[in-house]
C-alpha cells in the first residue's frame, strides 16, 4: 500500500457511491483511496448476477447525473437494463474518469479506529490476506445498503449434494439450469425477476414462499429511442423534476395528490388501470394517500389481488400468491411475467407457513414433512440491509466505542450522514436518510455533493475534525420515528425494520421524503454545519 500512508480520503466500497465519491474528493485537490472487496467496480451489479437481474428504476433515471456529457453519450438498451450493461456502464465510467488509478481492488476493509491524538482513523485492510494499515483523515463509508446477503442457516446445508446459490453472491461465470430441478426459497424483488427466467430452463421448480408480494408489470421494452431523444434534450431538467418527488423518481408519468377515497369505485379502478399500464412504481402514484390511509391502501391492494387471480389458473395458487399486507410496506416488485411462471405445469408453490423448510437433506429439502427432491437451491433469502456490511467492520470511535455498541438498539445518526461518536466518518445513504426509498442514484449524488462540500469547508477553515453533537442526533433520530409512524410503512415485517434478519432491533431505518430531506441538508451546511462541532 505504497504511498497511502498519508491519503486524506479513505472511502470504502467501489460501487456506484464510492466512484463518485472519488471523483469529487480529486476535484477538491484531496488525495483518496478506495479499498473494495469485489475484484471490480459495480457494486451491486457486481455482486447480483442472477437471471433476470434489472434495475426496476427507469435506466434514463437508473444512471448518473453528474457530468452533462457522460448522461448524453451513454445510451440504454433498455427501458429497465440488465445488470450486464448496468455493469458495464459502471466500467465506461471507471474508464472515462480514470478512477482504478486509486481504487485498491480485492481488499476488504475488516477496522478503523478514530485516533483523538492526531484526528485521523487508523483503517486495517486485507489485500488478499496481506494485512495492510492506512491513516486517513477522513473515512467516507461507501459500502452499499444491500451488499451483506442474509444466507438463513438452513440445518443440513452441509449435507445437501448439489449447488446452493445466493442471488446476491451470484457466480460470475452464470449457472445453467437447463434440465435441473431447482428449489427458490424467498419472493422478495430478486425472486420475482429470477423465477420465470431460470422456470425457462429448469425442468422442475420448486418456489417457496414464506411472505406473498404485490409485483406490478414493469412493461419492459426496448428502449424508446424518442423518449430517449426528448430526455436527453433536457435532460438536467428532466433530473430536477424527478428531485422534486419523494422517491427523487418519476416525474415523467407525474401523480395524483388526491385521496383515493374522494373517487368512485369505478373512477379509482381506472385510475388503478391505467397506471397499471404504465408500468413500474407510477401505479403507487394514482392517489396520494395509499401510503398513509389504510382504506386508500386497502382499494390498492384489493386491484392488485384481482390482477394475481385474473392471471393464475389455479384458484389455490392464486390465493396464496395474493399478498394481505399493506402495499408499498415492503419494497414493490417489478415483474416480466413473474405470476404467469406459476401457470407452467413444471413450477410448484410452497408455502413454508404451513410447511415449514425442517432441513436441507442430500438430496433436496424437507418440508412439512416432504422431502424436494432438487439438484440446485437457489437462495433469494435478501439482505441484511443498511447496518449488516457497516457493523461487519470493527469500526471504533472516541473513547473505544465500537459501532456494534453504539448501535445495539438499532442505527442511530445525524442526516443518515454521521453518528457522534465517530469524528470525520461519513456514511453516503446511511440508516436515517431517504436511501433506499428512492431512486439510489440521485440520494448517492447528493449525499457526495453535501459530503464533498463539507470537506471544502474544512480545509478552506482550517479544521482537523467534525463530529455531530448527540443533541442532533436525538433529535434527528425522533424526527425519522416521526415521519415512518405517520405512515404504513412500519406496518409489516419488511427489511426497511430489519425484521427479515433474526434478533435484529425492529426500527425503522430510512427516512420518507427526498426533497424536504435534501432541504435539510442544505440548511445544516448553509448555517456553518448546524448540529456538527468542528474542531
Ligand atoms: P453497493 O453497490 O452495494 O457497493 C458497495 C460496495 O462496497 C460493494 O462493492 C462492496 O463489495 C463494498 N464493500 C462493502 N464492505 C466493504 C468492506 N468492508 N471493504 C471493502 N469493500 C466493501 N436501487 C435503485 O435505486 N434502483 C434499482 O433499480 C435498484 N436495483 C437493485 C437491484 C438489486 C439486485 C439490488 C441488490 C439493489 C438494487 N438497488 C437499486 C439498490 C442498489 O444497491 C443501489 O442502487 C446502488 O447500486 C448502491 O450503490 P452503493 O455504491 O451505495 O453500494
Ligand atoms: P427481500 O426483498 O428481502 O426478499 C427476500 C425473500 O426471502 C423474502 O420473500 C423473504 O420472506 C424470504 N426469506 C428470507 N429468509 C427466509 C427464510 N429463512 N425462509 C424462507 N423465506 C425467507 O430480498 P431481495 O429480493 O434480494 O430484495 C432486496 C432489495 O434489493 C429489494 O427490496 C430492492 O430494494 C432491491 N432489489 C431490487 C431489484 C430490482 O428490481 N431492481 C431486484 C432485487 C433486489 P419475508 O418477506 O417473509 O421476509
Amino acid at each position: 500500500m505504497a504511498g497511502q500512508q498519508n491519503v486524506d480520503v479513505a472511502i470504502v466500497g467501489a460501487g456506484f457511491a464510492g466512484m463518485y465519491m472519488l471523483h469529487k474528493t480529486r476535484q477538491l485537490g484531496l488525495k483518496a483511496q478506495v479499498f473494495e472487496a469485489g475484484s471490480g467496480v459495480g457494486g451491486t451489479w457486481y455482486w447480483n448476477r442472477y437471471p433476470g437481474a434489472r434495475c426496476d428504476v427507469e435506466s434514463l433515471e437508473y444512471s448518473y447525473s453528474f457530468d452533462e456529457e457522460l448522461q448524453q453519450e451513454w445510451s440504454w438498451s433498455e427501458r429497465y437494463s440488465a445488470q450486464p450493461e448496468i455493469l458495464t456502464y459502471a466500467n465506461h465510467v471507471a474508464d472515462r474518469f480514470q478512477l482504478r488509478d486509486d481504487i485498491q481492488f480485492d481488499t476488504r476493509v475488516e477496522a478503523a479506529a478514530w485516533d483523538e491524538a492526531t484526528s485521523r482513523w487508523q483503517v486495517t485492510v486485507n489485500n488478499a490476506g496481506t494485512i495492510e494499515r492506512c491513516s486517513p483523515r477522513f473515512l467516507v463509508m461507501a459500502t452499499g445498503c444491500l451488499s451483506s446477503p442474509n444466507t438463513p442457516r438452513f440445518e443440513g446445508a452441509e449435507d445437501f449434494s448439489g449447488e446452493i446459490y445466493h442471488t446476491g453472491e451470484w457466480p460470475h461465470e452464470g449457472v445453467d439450469f437447463t434440465g435441473k430441478k431447482v428449489a427458490v426459497i424467498g419472493t422478495g424483488s430478486s425472486a420475482v425477476q429470477s423465477i420465470p427466467v431460470i422456470a425457462d430452463q429448469a425442468s422442475h421448480m420448486t418456489v417457496f414462499q414464506r411472505t406473498a408480494n404485490y409485483s406490478i408489470p414493469a412493461h419492459n421494452s426496448a428502449m424508446d429511442t424518442e423518449l430517449e431523444a426528448r430526455t436527453k434534450a433536457t435532460y438536467a431538467e428532466f433530473r430536477d423534476l424527478n428531485r422534486q418527488e419523494n422517491g427523487a423518481l418519476g416525474s415523467r408519468f407525474g401523480r395524483n395528490d388526491e385521496s383515493a377515497l374522494a373517487y368512485t369505485e369505478e373512477e379509482r379502478r381506472a385510475q388503478f388501470e391505467k397506471r397499471w399500464t404504465l408500468g413500474g412504481f407510477a401505479f403507487m402514484r394514482s392517489f396520494g394517500d395509499l401510503l398513509i390511509n389504510d382504506e386508500a391502501n386497502e382499494t390498492a391492494r384489493s386491484f392488485v389481488q384481482d390482477k394475481i387471480a385474473e392471471v393464475v389458473n389455479d384458484p389455490a395458487t392464486a390465493a396464496l400468491l395474493a399478498p394481505k399486507q399493506v402495499i408499498g410496506c415492503k419494497r414493490l416488485c417489478l415483474d416480466t411475467n413473474y405470476f404467469e411462471t406459476f401457470n407452467l405445469d413444471h413450477v410448484d408453490l410452497v408455502d413454508v407457513n404451513a410447511n415449514p423448510i425442517e432441513r436441507f437433506t442430500e438430496n433436496g429439502l424437507l418440508a412439512g414433512s416432504t422431502e424436494f427432491d432438487v439438484d440446485a437451491i437457489v437462495l433469494a433469502t435478501g439482505f441484511d440491509a443498511m447496518t449488516g456490511t457497516l457493523l461487519k467492520i470493527d469500526i471504533e470511535g472516541v473513547d473505544g466505542l465500537k459501532l456494534q455498541e453504539k448501535w445495539e438498539a438499532g442505527p442511530r445518526t445525524y442526516l443518515g450522514l454521521s453518528v457522534p461518536e465517530f469524528p470525520n466518518m461519513f456514511m453516503i445513504t446511511g440508516p436515517g436518510s431517504p436511501s433506499v426509498l428512492t431512486n439510489m442514484i440521485m440520494a448517492i449524488e447528493q449525499h457526495v455533493d453535501w459530503i464533498t462540500e463539507c470537506l471544502g469547508y474544512i480545509s478552506q477553515n482550517g479544521h482537523t475534525s467534525i463530529r455531530t453533537t448527540t443533541d442532533a442526533e436525538e433529535a434527528w433520530v425522533d424526527h425519522v420515528n416521526a415521519v415512518a409512524d405517520q405512515t404504513l410503512m412500519p406496518t409489516c415485517n419488511s427489511w426497511y425494520l430489519g425484521a427479515n434478519i433474526p434478533g435484529k432491533q425492529r426500527v425503522f431505518m430510512p427516512l420518507i421524503g427526498f426533497p424536504p430531506y435534501v432541504e435539510k441538508c442544505n440548511e445544516v451546511a448553509a448555517n456553518d454545519y448546524e448540529g456538527f462541532v468542528l474542531a
